[in-house]
């Protein structure tokens, strides 16, 4: 997608902080952290959103989720515990319609999900 903004990151048009990267899945640290960690991850394949995911992107999904994994290990966050986020959709405040994995953690933040 040529005017999306997590495309020309993957594709290095962009520059991020890398954090991670797979075949299908790439990681880097969010711009503007909300904690002592705050890592992106986002599949390669441009998907808008989580509305957008089919069965066909199961791969895909079960990639990110091991890439959330080993980047908690890699952060030294996870025995402590983070949070794995997506926001879908405007009354949840998705500004960037490439979807992505919020990794927060690194200071307690309670269970409370609002
Ligand atoms: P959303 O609100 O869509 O769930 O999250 C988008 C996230 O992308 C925000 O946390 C924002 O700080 C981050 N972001 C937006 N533009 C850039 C950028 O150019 N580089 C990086 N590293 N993060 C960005
Ligand atoms: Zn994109």
């Amino acid at each position: 997608m040529s005017d999306c903004i997590f495309c020309k990151i993957i594709n290095g048009e962009i520059p991020s902080k890398k954090v991670y990267e797979t075949e299908k899945v790439y990681a880097f640290h969010d711009i503007s952290p909300e904690a002592p960690v705050h890592v992106l991850i986002v599949p390669k394949e441009h998907i808008a959103s989580h509305n957008e995911l089919t069965a066909g992107n199961v791969g895909i999904m079960m990639d990110i989720h091991l890439a959330a994994n080993e980047i908690a290990r890699l952060m030294g966050i996870a025995d402590s515990g983070y949070r794995l986020i997506n926001n879908c959709g405007t009354d949840v405040g998705q500004t960037v319609f490439h979807l992505h994995y919020h990794l927060v953690g690194g200071k307690s933040m309670g269970s409370k999900i609002l």
